[in-house]
C-alpha cells in the first residue's frame, strides 16, 4: 500500500464505534524512517488537529528525546495502536478492531526500531508482556526491533514514571547506535527478576515459571536431554564433535543449543589463541577453521553467553574484560 492508500484506509475506517464518537480517525504522521514510535490512542488535542502526538504528551516526548540526543520528532514515523480518540482508555475490542490499521501504518513506515509507549502499545505487540518487566529491553516482532517504555502521559502524572522513561530512552538511544541489538538483551526473565534460562529467537528470556506455554514441551525435552548427556558431551573427541554437530544442525531448534555450546567449548580449549574481547564476532568469524564451525555454533555461543553470564554482558558493553569472562566461562565450572 502506498502512503495515500494507508491514509485513506485509516481516515475512512468505521470498523468500531469509536469513529462516531470523535472528530474522526487520526492517521500516522512522518515519513519512512528507521525509527518509529506508537502510542495508545489520540488525546483531545490530537483529535482536534487530526495529528498524533501534538498535545502535552508529544511536547514531553520532544523534550525527552532532545535530552538523550534522540532525533527530533520530524525524523520519526508516529502512529497509535487505536486511531480514534476513545474518551478514556481504549478497550481490547478497540485494539483488535484497529489491529490492521496499526500494521498497515507500520508496514508503510517500514522502521527498523519501534518505540512502544505504554502498556497498551506493548501488549498489542506481545500480549504476554507487562511494562513492569517488559520495558527497557529489545525484542523482535515481525522483523521490527521493539522497545517499550512508559507512556508520556503517565510520566506527566508521576515523577517515578518520568525517571524510568528517561532511563529507558537513554538505553534506547544506545540500542539504535549499537551494531548488535542482541548485546542489549538482558539476562533476566521477561516475567520476573530471576535469571532467564530460555531465550526465544526474538530475544525474550524466560524462567521456567514464566515460559510461554508454546515453549514448555521443547524446554522440558531439552532439560531431559541435557541431564543424561552432559558428561558425555564434555568428553567428546573432535570427530565425535563433528558428528554431533551434523546431528545438531539437522535437529529441530532449540534442542541443539547446548550440544552446540559443548562442542564450541571443546574446540576453544584446544585453540586458546582465539580468546579475545570480541571472540564471537571477530576471531570466530575470520579464520577459516573457526568459520567452519558454522553459524549454528556462533549463534549457540552468543545465546549461551547471554544466558550464562550477566558479567559478560556488562563487560561486552564496556569492551573492558570480555576476554577474561570468556576464559572463565570456558575453563571454570559454572555455578
Ligand atoms: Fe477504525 Fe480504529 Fe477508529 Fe475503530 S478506532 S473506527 S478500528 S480507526
Amino acid at each position: 500500500m502506498n502512503r495515500l492508500d494507508v491514509f485513506a484506509q485509516v481516515t475512512e475506517c468505521t470498523a468500531c464505534e469509536l469513529h462516531a464518537r470523535c472528530s474522526g480517525p487520526v492517521p500516522f504522521r512522518g515519513d519512512r524512517s528507521r525509527l518509529a514510535f506508537i502510542g495508545e490512542a489520540p488525546g483531545e488535542q490530537e483529535d482536534l488537529e487530526g495529528l498524533p502526538f501534538v498535545g502535552p504528551s508529544g511536547h514531553l516526548v520532544e523534550q525527552m528525546f532532545a535530552a538523550v540526543d534522540l532525533p527530533p520528532l520530524d525524523q520519526w514515523g508516529i502512529a497509535n495502536v487505536v486511531s480514534c480518540f476513545p474518551h478514556g482508555k481504549p478497550t481490547w475490542d478497540h485494539v483488535h478492531a484497529c489491529e490492521q490499521n496499526k500494521w498497515d501504518q507500520l508496514t508503510y513506515l517500514a522502521p527498523t526500531f519501534v518505540l512502544l509507549f505504554g502498556d497498551v502499545a506493548l501488549k498489542s505487540m506481545r500480549p504476554d508482556l507487562g511494562l513492569k518487566r517488559g520495558r527497557g529491553r529489545p525484542f523482535i516482532v515481525r522483523d521490527l526491533i521493539c522497545f517499550a517504555t512508559y507512556h508520556p502521559a503517565a510520566a506527566l502524572r508521576n515523577g517515578n514514571y518520568f525517571d524510568g522513561m528517561a532511563d529507558d530512552l537513554a538505553t534506547f538511544k544506545a540500542l539504535i547506535d549499537a551494531e548488535d541489538w542482541m548485546a542489549f538483551v538482558p539476562g533476566t526473565c521477561a516475567g520476573c527478576a530471576v535469571e532467564a534460562d530460555w531465550y526465544e529467537d526474538c530475544g525474550l528470556g524466560w524462567c521456567r515459571l514464566h515460559l510461554p506455554h508454546e515453549y514448555v514441551a521443547a524446554y522440558d525435552a531439552r532439560a531431559a536431554l541435557l541431564a543424561g548427556d552432559r558428561d558425555a558431551a564434555r568428553r567428546r573427541s573432535a570427530q565425535e564433535r563433528d558428528d554431533a554437530l551434523a546431528q545438531v544442525e539437522a535437529a529441530a531448534d532449540p534442542l541443539w543449543m547446548d550440544q552446540a555450546w559443548d562442542a564450541l567449548v571443546a574446540w576453544l580449549k584446544t585453540h586458546p589463541e582465539f580468546f579475545c574481547d570480541d571472540l564471537w564476532t571477530t576471531n570466530l568469524a575470520e579464520p577459516r577453521e573457526a568459520r567452519a564451525l558454522g553459524p549454528v555454533i556462533l549463534r549457540a555461543a552468543r545465546e549461551n553467553l547471554m544466558r550464562k553470564s550477566g558479567e559478560y554482558r556488562k563487560s561486552a558493553r564496556s569492551h573492558m574484560s570480555a576476554k577474561v569472562v570468556w576464559q572463565s566461562l570456558i575453563f571454570e565450572p559454572q555455578p
